[in-house]
């Protein structure tokens, strides 16, 4: 099986690299390194079955292969939001050139998607059914309309086309090779507790998140990718709910520090709870996450010290 993996060089890309080539198929990996690194595949150059390709998904491209994950995008909404005319474009070329190179080729193409279509959620937990409560003109908007705009393409080209499709909404996801300057709040408060630093809470800390381990989420995407009963979307996340200040109290009760949270300024937008309804997973893809947040949070506190050498 020949994969190519869109955004392979980022956090979660390299993870999926990984675990594909574990499963011997041939990877090709693709990538702009707006956020992701060549240090996070650099263990994987010397696999035969590995290939590494700097490439903007926004231009076309060819290739011939059997899978595509697409999931070329800034995730962070400080990466995105730094450009966000690019974000759109990534968003949006990136899955027209994505499904143009399925189309072409036959290949089965899997979007990474995400809980922000759903954005400040008025139904909580969020079913796949929900449309979501996005604003159009935000400052989020890059992302969250990038993202929804791909969706309709993927099931526009699976429509009119008979393109192979399979849609994941990912929820909060965090783990090893996170970038320590993300902006994401796993990734800051971990840096920021090593650091000696205070804890930016923003707001009151009141709203809530479901954060999801790396490896369980890598395992979902691939059942999403290899089964044939439905084309999603589909929900993956962790469902157990925290509130930002809950995760701030776990990171400090694992690191020595002498770090303390202070409330700075709410973001604009910012959604107040997120949680997913993962009914549909657990029924089509007999898939639950396995790693709690506490257990989590042990395997990625290791590999921020050494990175950021404390
Ligand atoms: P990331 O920023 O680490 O990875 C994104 C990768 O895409 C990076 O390697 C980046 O360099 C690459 N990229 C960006 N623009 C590109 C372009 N124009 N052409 C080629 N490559 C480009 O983020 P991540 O957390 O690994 O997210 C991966 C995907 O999963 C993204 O599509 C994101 O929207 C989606 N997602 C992630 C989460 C999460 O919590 N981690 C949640 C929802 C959705
Ligand atoms: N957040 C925070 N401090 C930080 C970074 C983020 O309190 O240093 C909050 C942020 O306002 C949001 C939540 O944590 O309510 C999750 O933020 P993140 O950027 O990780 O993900 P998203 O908002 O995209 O879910």
């Amino acid at each position: 099986m020949a994969t190519l993996v869109t955004g392979g060089a980022g956090f979660l890309g390299s993870h999926l690299c990984e675990r594909l080539l574990a499963q011997d198929h041939e990877v090709l990996c693709m990538d702009n390194f707006f956020t992701g690194r060549r240090s996070n595949v650099a263990h994987l150059l010397d696999n035969s079955n590995f290939e590494l390709i700097r490439h903007d998904v926004v231009d076309p491209f060819k290739a011939e292969v059997d899978r595509i994950y697409n999931l070329a995008c800034p995730a962070s909404p400080v990466h995105y939001q730094f450009n966000p005319i690019k974000t759109v474009k990534t968003s949006v070329m990136g899955a027209i050139n994505g499904l143009g190179l399925a189309k072409r080729v036959g290949a089965r193409i899997l979007q990474a998607s995400t809980s922000e279509v759903y954005g400040d959620p008025e139904v909580h937990p969020q079913p796949e059914s929900y449309r979501g409560n996005v604003n159009p003109i935000g400052l989020r908007a890059c992302y969250d309309e990038g993202k929804r705009c791909a969706e309709t393409l993927f099931f526009d080209y699976h429509r009119e086309n008979k393109v192979d499709i399979r849609v994941v909404r990912i929820f909060n996801t965090y783990g090893p090779r996170m970038l320590p300057d993300d902006g994401r709040v796993v990734s800051n408060f971990i840096v920021q507790a090593l650091r000696g630093e205070n804890l930016t809470l923003y707001g009151d800390g009141s709203q809530t998140r479901s954060f999801c381990y790396v490896d369980d989420l890598v395992e979902a995407m691939i059942r999403t990718m290899e089964q044939d009963d439905t084309v999603g979307p589909v929900n993956i996340g962790n469902p157990v709910e925290f509130t930002i200040r809950e995760l701030a109290d776990a990171v400090l009760s694992k690191i020595d520090t002498n770090s303390m949270v202070v409330e700075e300024p709410l973001p604009a937008d910012d959604p107040t709870q997120r949680k997913p309804d993962i009914s549909l997973a657990q029924k089509v893809l007999g898939w639950n996450p396995g790693i709690e947040l506490s257990e989590g949070l042990d395997q990625t506190i290791p590999y921020f010290k050494t990175r950021i050498g404390v």
